[in-house]
């Protein structure tokens, strides 16, 4: 099909929902993404987070071919040996206790609210009020889009849930929100959408202590920061906090579509049958594939990311007319005098893929983008945000 006509198409028969650049990605191999021109760019945005050992990952592939040729759906009424591979491997990656496997990442944080809602309700009666922060991001369903802490996403759609509180992100802020009622905290260590903010440390240290005391639940929306994006296997190992339930997808399907809810200590038998589940969730594809995914967040790796996260940064932070960089390890904002939109077209127009968050430039390369790599990213940057 040509460009022009997928164009059309696109608009004739998919909902309006997206605000599309104009380009059709076709092929690609690791940090390198082709359009249907044969244009080469270079991928920072990785799918929203997705693609984090680069397009075509041989690994990831072998694996996810292998399974495709075994069996490719296993309703969740029967057993499957790469749902419970990926699980042993999550436990023995973050310590959590049990996963429960959906599709995305609002599925993900779906099941964190209903955990965290049953553990309140089942331990103190009726304690079900759920904490967030504002500029927070939780998903697109009714329950997340209740639970992000944007006015702006919270129209259209009425009613929305009861149970929901939305603080700044500090404790004076928690205070404010906090009743007799609250069952759990959710927040995300790096908040993606609004705009790569990293919470302050000492913050989340005190939220945790705060939690620990009322036997709060502390969940960690890491559907984003997660998978080795800040260099660290998960962000709250940054924050040396222990959360009670981690969510995660974007990175850890690698290209297929899977979400995690992972459930530490005290929630690990919060659900019993029925309580829960899903028809697609933990598809063996996918989870054949996360193996590999997870597989690879060795020490190394994560360094890596971490010098590569230092490098870009300290770079931008010496572009004209860039006024911030914010972020950890290779997950990126910025914020120029240009709007953020423009920046990224300009960008695209030049062969680099780059993705914006709220009133920023966001980045998003794959783990495994080479120095070369970034400092071609970083020449059309700079042509881009100095002009
Ligand atoms: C993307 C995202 C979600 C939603 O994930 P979907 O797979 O789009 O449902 C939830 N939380 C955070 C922090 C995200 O970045």
């Amino acid at each position: 099909m040509d460009k022009n006509n997928v164009f059309e198409n696109d608009k004739r028969f998919i909902a309006n929902t997206y605000a599309r650049f104009p380009v059709v990605f076709t092929s690609g191999e690791g940090a390198i993404l082709k359009d249907a021109d044969g244009k080469e760019y270079i991928d920072c945005a990785t799918g929203i987070g997705v693609n984090i050992f680069g397009i075509n990952d041989e690994v990831w592939k072998n694996a996810v071919k292998a399974q495709i040729d075994n069996i490719q759906h296993v309703c969740n009424l029967y057993y499957s040996e790469p749902q419970v591979e990926l699980a042993a491997a999550l436990c023995k990656l973050t310590g959590c206790k049990k996963v429960f496997f959906g599709n995305s990442g609002a599925e993900a944080n779906e099941c964190a609210i209903k955990a965290a809602r049953k553990y309140g309700n089942d331990r103190y009666g009726d304690r079900n009020e759920i904490i967030t922060l504002k500029d927070s991001f939780h998903g697109r369903t009714i329950a997340t889009l209740t639970a992000t802490g944007q006015d702006a996403f919270h129209s259209h759609f009425g009613p929305f849930l009861e149970g929901f509180k939305y603080a700044e992100p500090t404790m004076r802020g928690i205070y404010s929100c906090y009743t007799e009622k609250t069952c759990a905290v959710m927040i995300e260590v790096v908040q993606g959408e609004s705009g790569v903010n990293v919470l302050d440390r000492q913050f989340l240290k005190e939220l945790e202590k705060f939690c620990k005391e009322r036997d709060i639940l502390l969940i960690c929306d890491e559907v984003q920061c997660g998978n080795g994006r800040t260099g660290y296997a998960y962000a709250y190992e940054w924050a040396g906090i222990s959360p009670d339930i981690v969510t995660t997808a974007k990175g850890l399907g690698g290209g297929l579509p899977i979400g995690a809810c992972m459930l530490f200590d005290k929630c690990e038998n919060v659900f019993g049958f029925g309580d829960h589940g899903t028809t697609f969730g933990g598809n063996p594809v996918a989870c054949a594939g996360a193996v590999t995914i997870v597989e690879r967040f060795t020490p190394e790796l994560l360094l890596e990311v971490q010098g590569k996260g230092a490098y870009f940064k300290a770079n931008i932070e010496h572009i004209k007319n860039v006024r911030a960089v914010s972020g950890l390890g290779l997950m990126i904002g910025i914020t120029t005098d240009k709007p953020p939109r423009e920046v990224a077209e300009k960008c695209l127009e030049r062969g680099l893929v780059v993705l914006t968050a709220h009133d920023k430039v966001r980045l998003l390369p794959p783990l495994i983008i080479t120095k070369r790599q970034i400092d071609a990213a970083l020449k059309i940057l700079n042509e881009v945000i100095s002009q």
